[in-house]
């Protein structure tokens, strides 16, 4: 049996998809430990493995996280947590360091340690049709010029991980694109664009969804169709948009089952007998049962939709959802609106198309079959396990290719 360290960026996005793998590798007999921030502590310690956490407690990511400032901050943690992680990974002494696309300080251990690395992607793998948000552009140049103490203190970070540990393999720039000899990613073939274009060291495992513990809070009685709208656990999106699609799905539905994250439920003011909005709800069990999601279009939850073959009407926030939200509708198992167009009367109108032409809920249905096909953790587990047994031999596999 092998010991494997797990490294992340705090983020419950880039984490989420991990915790079945592990779960996985902990019940085949190898011994897992997961180094990230303590907030995750609990989850992590459910899937039977070692908590590692980062000193310094819960630093969270800039916010908003402009490709600028998500490189800085990448860079500054790296130079700032690789003391401290390389000191536990010396101790724990793995056989293989498995770490985030997103969590440079991973590869720069694996390297300094000379231990065998793989990288997990949890939104779609990067190529010009899905670009990294950490890419050079003409964008990121721009942003840097506009922000000059930002650009600095990167160049700063990113000069002194190059003086004091083995950075080779690191990109100068793409920090958010940490290539490896083995790179999972959670999501199916089918819904990767341009697909063709990856060497084999990518594996499309698919959505890596566990089980979760029940929610015996939940209503049990829902009427369909159950319509279900969420924009995420992120992006603060507040009661006006929410409202909206409340009272447009409200006369569609059977239930309407609106998650209002971080806004108060009680901000929405009074609505339809058939809505119902909470903080939060077992959003794989309600999409189990729903014929509609109105979505920001996070990777999780579409990837959760499409598993369940849930059409779907996105809009956007931020971050990757606008290409997300393009791929649905260019597969044909949804549609898409802006943020600015959300009014009840646009949305019903969608919303009501989505749920009459069976051409929506077919291209779902094919899509949740090639979701299920991928393998999911067990997929991920075995693609470890298989790397482990490989590792130790020359040529690896096709190197990560620059693009
Ligand atoms: N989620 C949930 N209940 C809710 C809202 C969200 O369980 O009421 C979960 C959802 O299942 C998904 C994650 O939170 O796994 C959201 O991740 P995603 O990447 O879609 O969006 P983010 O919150 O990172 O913007």
């Amino acid at each position: 049996m092998s010991t494997i360290a797990f490294l992340n960026i705090p983020m419950h996005g880039h984490v989420n998809p991990t915790l079945p793998v592990v779960a996985e590798l902990v019940r085949r007999g190898h011994s897992v430990t997961y180094h990230t921030s303590p907030a995750f502590a609990k989850e992590i310690e459910a899937t039977g493995a070692t908590v590692c956490p980062y000193p310094g407690g819960d630093r969270p990511l800039p916010d908003p996280p402009l490709p600028i400032t998500l490189l800085e901050g990448l860079a500054g943690a790296a130079a700032g947590l690789l003391p401290a992680v390389l000191s536990d990974l010396r101790r724990v002494r793995p056989d293989l360091i498995v770490h985030g696309a997103a969590c440079p300080w991973g590869a720069v251990a694996a390297r300094e340690l000379g231990v065998p690395a793989a990288s997990t992607f949890t939104t779609f793998a990067f190529n010009g049709d899905a670009p990294s948000p950490t890419r050079a552009s003409w964008e990121l140049l721009a942003a840097a010029a506009t922000r000059p103490r930002v650009a600095r203190r990167y160049l700063r970070s990113r000069w002194g991980l190059h003086r004091h540990y083995d950075t080779r393999g690191l990109p100068l720039l793409d920090l958010a694109n940490v290539r490896q000899p083995l790179n999972l990613v959670f999501t199916s073939p089918a819904f990767q664009p341009g697909v063709d274009a990856f060497g084999p060291s990518y594996r499309f495992v698919g959505p890596s969804l566990g089980a979760r513990p029940a929610d015996p809070s939940f209503p049990a009685g829902l009427r369909a169709p159950v319509l279900y709208a969420s924009l995420g656990t992120v992006f603060d999106a507040g009661p006006h948009l929410l409202r909206a699609f409340a009272t447009a799905l409200a006369p569609l539905g059977g239930t309407v089952i609106i998650s209002t994250g971080h806004t108060d439920p009680a901000a929405l003011g009074p609505l339809p007998v058939n809505v119902l909005a909470r903080h939060s709800v077992p959003q794989p069990e309600v999409l189990a049962r729903a014929a509609l999601f109105v979505t920001h279009g996070g990777m999780n939850s579409v990837n959760e939709a499409l598993y369940a073959g849930v059409p779907m009407l996105v809009v956007p926030q931020g971050a990757d959802q606008p290409l997300v939200a393009r791929r649905v509708v260019e597969l044909g198992a949804g549609l898409s609106i802006h943020t600015r167009d959300v009014a009840p009367g646009p949305v019903n109108a969608l919303a009501r198309r989505l749920l009459d032409e069976p051409r929506f809920r077919a291209a779902a249905a094919t899509l949740r079959v090639a979701q299920r096909e991928a393998g999911g953790y067990l997929r991920a587990a075995d693609e470890l396990e298989r790397y482990l047994r490989r590792v130790g031999r020359p040529a690896l596999a096709d190197a990560p290719r620059e693009r």
